[in-house]
C-alpha cells in the first residue's frame, strides 16, 4: 500500500467485480442501442476502461475535460476539451470517477441535453451522497462512500495517485 494511504476502501478485485455488475445492467438497459461513453477527464479513465470491457453493446468512446470554479454559486464551467462528435439523437452515458456536489455533472448533462442528445445518463464509480448540493443522481453507482477525501483508480490529489490500483482514503497529513 502507498505510504500516503490511510485505508483502502475498495480493492482492484472489488472494483472489477463491480464493473462486471454495472456492465451487465447497462447492456440489458440499452439492449439494441448504440451508446457513446463520455469520460470526464482525467479521473474517469481507469474506471471507463474497466467498465467498458463488460458492456456488450456497440459503444464509442469520447472525452470531455471541464473545470468548474469554486466559490460563487455559479454554474459556469470552462470546457477545456470538448467532444469530438455531434451528440444529436445519441444515447449518452456520462462516466465519472466520483459524484460529489453534482455541479460538474449537472452542467455537463444540461449541455448535452441542449445539444439534442436523445438520452443522457450517468454512471459513477463512487457516490458521495452527503456532498450533494445539486439535485442530480447517477443511474448507475459503483459504491456509495462517506464524506472522506479519496484517491486512486483515477482519483488524484494535486494530480498524484491516479495510478493506484485501488480506492483509498488519503492521510490527512498529506493535505494539511
Ligand atoms: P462535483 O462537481 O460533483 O462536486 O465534483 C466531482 C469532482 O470533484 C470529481 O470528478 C473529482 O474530480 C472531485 N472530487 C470530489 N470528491 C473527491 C474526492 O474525494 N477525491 C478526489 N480525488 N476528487 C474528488
Ligand atoms: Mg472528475
Ligand atoms: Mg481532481
Amino acid at each position: 500500500m502507498h505510504k500516503d494511504v490511510k485505508e483502502v476502501l475498495y480493492t482492484q478485485e472489488e472494483i472489477i467485480e463491480k464493473c462486471k455488475e454495472l456492465g451487465q445492467l447497462i447492456s440489458d438497459d440499452y439492449a439494441g442501442k448504440e451508446v457513446i461513453l463520455v469520460g470526464l477527464l482525467k479521473g474517469s479513465v481507469p474506471f471507463l476502461a474497466e467498465l467498458s470491457k463488460y458492456i456488450e453493446l456497440d459503444v464509442t468512446f469520447d472525452y470531455m475535460d471541464v473545470s468548474s470554479y469554486e466559490g460563487v454559486e455559479s454554474r459556469t464551467i470552462t470546457i477545456k476539451k470538448d467532444l469530438d462528435q455531434d451528440v444529436k439523437g445519441k444515447d449518452i452515458l456520462l462516466v465519472e470517477d466520483i459524484l460529489d456536489t453534482g455541479k460538474t455533472l449537472t452542467t455537463v448533462k444540461a449541455m448535452l441535453v441542449e445539444r439534442g442528445a436523445s438520452s443522457v445518463e450517468i454512471v459513477t464509480m463512487l457516490d458521495k451522497k452527503e456532498g450533494r448540493t445539486y439535485p442530480i443522481e447517477a443511474k448507475y453507482v459503483g459504491f456509495e462512500i462517506p464524506n472522506a477525501f479519496v484517491i486512486g483508480y483515477g482519483l488524484d490529489f494535486n494530480e498524484k495517485y491516479r495510478q493506484l490500483p485501488y480506492v483509498g482514503i488519503l492521510k490527512e497529513e498529506c493535505y494539511m
